[in-house]
């Protein structure tokens, strides 16, 4: 029996009434456990008008209650982090240790938010005139939504929601319809730490409930992460409605691997960077770019047997290394970019296509793939595949190297592995790319950084979290003041008409 995943309004678990639904799979089975429900546009609305209502007293609130509220937050996601890592490994797929380590890089954003207090602090010049001064500050924007993606359904609602509540707004967010249920635990959870009714709201659903915020009057902000297609819509609609946004989108996110790198530790990084969470992170590594032909004849020579070793399995298994795809729709589309690079004439080395597991036949399972001579021409190496599938794309130089990385299309992250110090200093500074890895493969900003990509990979002025969340949700006000002599200049012993 599919259980119905509803939405959370004003503190409390709120069933659909659009009469729409979605089903939502265990991947790993390929069993219909849930029924998630489609917001229609008045349901959406109803929770705009209701966070709306909540927006005075929070914003009021001072920045240090909001703070210990998440302060509450976050320990209570420390102490049951166990329950929803199982929440997101059943709707996901992803194995249990990688559904945790996205809640502790998420808790850590709400630990960045805890210090709002401290990060909401304005600038003051005194006499900007003679005895004027002049102060600004930072304010909250009202309602602020968040519309997130399948691939990480607690860790990317938290690069939002922390920093939009600590700041003073209402947040209304729209999960992926693939993952629905981590959004609401969390809301939950928000509730159970102080979080007043309304500040918080859950509204599940598709196109239809995405674009009854974008084109609500009581929406001031959105925030997006998802595919490029989709995040260049967002950013264009919202903007036309005079909302701000920001809209993060796809990767095809390279790894240059230079003669003089420690090719053991390249290869390592790159098992755990392209195939980790079965290749389903905008920050995986889907290109590897080996500079001269010893050493990608090397890397590949290392990578064939790590990759064809992979322990791919249920993700409630300690011993998988990698889950099943999200769903069955995704799994085709990924065995079928392996047989479109297999048409284009790259060559497939390692082929993950038939892998069946005893017990699990009906789960969306792709096992590791290895692609070498890929060039900039095919759709494998164009375009995103989203799944656990590696392309080896060979380099004569490192000038050759970096210019396939600058001429795509994307600019998420990207990496360089070398001993070379002068190298690494030269792609750090001239790469066309947000996020970038000296001997990191998977170079994800802290917390109190800001994370984002360059080109397609982002539309808008601001990363997520950091000092760029806090900018992102807040607007910016400066009083110029002055007072006019008053009763400090003494008391008056003679008739103000002898002045
Ligand atoms: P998606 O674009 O299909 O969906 C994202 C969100 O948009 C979901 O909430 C979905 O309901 C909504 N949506 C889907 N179609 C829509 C439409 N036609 N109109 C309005 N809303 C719509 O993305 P996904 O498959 O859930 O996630 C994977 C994608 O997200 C990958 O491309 C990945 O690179 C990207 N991603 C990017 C980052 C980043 O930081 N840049 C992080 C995580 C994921």
């Amino acid at each position: 029996m599919a259980t119905p995943i509803p939405h959370f309004i004003d503190g409390a678990r709120a069933p659909g009434r659009s009469g729409r639904s979605a089903p939502v799979y265990n991947p790993a089975t390929g069993e219909e456990t849930g029924a998630v429900a489609l917001a229609s546009r008045d349901e959406v609305e109803a929770a705009v008008n209701s966070a709306r209502a909540a927006f005075p007293a929070w914003a009021a609130t001072p920045p240090l209650r909001r703070a210990r509220i998440l302060n509450r937050f976050l320990r209570i996601l420390e102490d049951r982090i166990d329950e929803l890592a199982a929440l997101i490994t059943a709707e996901h797929g992803k194995v249990l240790s990688d559904a945790k380590g996205e809640i502790q890089r998420g808790a850590e954003v709400v630990e960045f938010a805890t210090g709002i207090p401290q990060l909401l602090k304005g600038e003051v010049t005194e006499n900007v005139g003679t005895r004027v001064d002049s102060h600004s500050l930072r304010q909250p924007l009202g309602v602020v939504a968040g519309i997130t993606p399948f691939n990480f359904p607690a860790m990317v609602p938290m690069w939002m929601f922390p920093v939009a509540l600590a700041c003073g707004n209402c947040f209304v967010l729209k999960p992926s319809e693939r993952d629905p249920s981590a959004a609401l635990l969390m809301a939950e959870w928000l509730k159970e730490a102080g979080l007043p009714d309304g500040v918080f709201q859950v509204v599940q659903g598709d196109k239809e409930a995405v674009d009854a915020l974008l084109y609500s009057p009581g929406i001031s902000a959105v925030s997006f992460v998802g595919s490029t297609p989709i995040a260049r819509y967002i950013y264009a609609t919202a903007t036309s409605q005079g909302k701000r946004a920001q809209a993060l989108g796809g990767a095809k996110n390279h790894m240059i691997v230079m003669p003089d790198a420690d090719l053991d530790q390249a290869v390592d990084a790159l098992m755990g960077a392209a195939y980790g969470s079965a290749g389903e992170r905008c920050m995986a590594i889907s290109v590897a770019v080996p500079v001269g032909e010893k050493t990608a004849d090397a890397l590949i020579e290392r990578l064939i047997p790590k990759v064809r070793a992979l322990k791919v399995g249920p993700g409630t298994d300690p011993e998988s290394e990698m889950g099943p795809l999200v769903t069955r729709q995704h799994y085709d589309k990924v065995r079928g970019y392996i047989d479109r690079g297999v048409a284009e004439g790259a060559e497939l080395l390692v082929d993950g296509r038939d892998l069946k597991l005893q017990g699990y036949e009906d789960g969306y399972f792709v096992g590791g793939s290895l692609f070498d001579r890929v060039t900039p021409d095919m759709t494998i190496y164009r375009e995103e595949i989203f799944g656990p599938v590696l392309a080896v794309t060979r380099a004569p130089d490192y000038a050759t190297a970096a210019q396939l990385i600058n001429a795509h299309e994307f600019g998420n992250g990207t990496a360089i592995f070398t001993r070379d110090g002068d190298a690494a200093r030269e792609f750090a500074h001239a790469i066309e790319v947000g996020m970038v890895g000296i001997n990191v493969p998977i170079p994800v900003p802290m917390a109190f950084h800001s994370f984002g990509g360059w080109k397609a990979s982002l539309f808008g002025d601001h990363h997520m979290h950091g000092p760029e969340g806090v900018r992102f949700y807040t607007r910016l006000k400066t009083i110029t003041t002055r007072w006019p002599t008053g009763i400090r200049a003494g008391a008056d012993f003679v008739m103000p008409t002898m002045q």
